[in-house]
């Protein structure tokens, strides 16, 4: 077994471990696995263990990853900030973008997404810790965000996700993902339908399950350090 799908089968049997462990129904955690800064060839890898959602966060990396893998059946999910001049190929070679944090960004993958492909899958990403360095919009700008994504036609609004700032215990993670889940009950009693919840990765993915993540991205955990940016 190559360490990419020993890897891999050593994570998934933990999400299940840990959807045991939280009383949360098999299967109600997704993986993305996140390939950024990974060569093409772990990401073949990968896919051959039957992984099919793949995470890039930088535009000129992926693209030429995702020339190369046209043939095979991938879920591409755009993770990272966007710039506008970066949203048309975004638009065009995603199937999911997770961070959209102000109007004008969905507005443009909006118009930029294709007839001939089927609505762009969404998340809000929210700035739970609260720190300046990060994107995603305050806890209390996210409804007002959410409806104006119901306003797009070329987009499906499926969740919220986040970035927290790094913390070693498990309670403190927790504590922090918690308040994710609560904005996103929040949104679903108030009539929403929201199903995802992108939150956890390498080193907080159980307290992120345990909080309730229906997504969790993850990267060095399964292919190693990144080589590239
Ligand atoms: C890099 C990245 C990840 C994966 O991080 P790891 O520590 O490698 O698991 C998850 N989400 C986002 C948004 C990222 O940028």
């Amino acid at each position: 077994m190559n360490p990419v799908e020993a890897n891999l089968k050593h994570i998934k049997q933990l999400i299940a471990d840990y959807e045991k462990k939280y009383n949360r129904p098999p299967g109600s955690v997704h993986l993305v696995a996140v390939s950024k800064g990974q060569p093409v060839d772990d990401i073949v890898e990968a896919l051959a263990t039957g992984q099919t959602a793949f995470g890039e966060n930088h535009l000129q990396e992926a693209l030429p990853k995702i020339e190369m893998l046209k043939d095979k059946k991938i879920e591409w999910h755009f993770i990272g900030s966007i710039q506008s001049n970066k949203t048309r190929k975004i638009a065009a070679h995603f199937a999911w973008v997770e961070g959209v944090a102000n109007e004008k960004i969905a507005q443009r993958l909006n118009d930029q997404r294709s007839e001939h492909l089927p609505p762009l899958n969404i998340c809000i990403e929210v700035n739970i810790s609260h720190e300046a360095s990060k994107s995603g919009v305050s806890n209390d700008e996210v409804e007002s965000l959410a409806n104006f994504c119901l306003t797009l036609p070329r987009l499906k609004l499926r969740g919220l996700m986040c970035i927290p700032a790094e913390e070693a215990d498990l309670e403190k993670q927790r504590c922090t993902f918690r308040k994710l889940t609560s904005l996103y009950q929040q949104l679903n009693q108030k009539g929403f339908k929201l199903d995802c919840l992108s939150m956890g990765m390498s080193h907080d993915f159980e307290a992120a399950i345990a909080e309730g993540a229906t997504l969790v991205r993850i990267g060095r955990a399964i292919f190693g350090p990144r080589h590239s940016p």
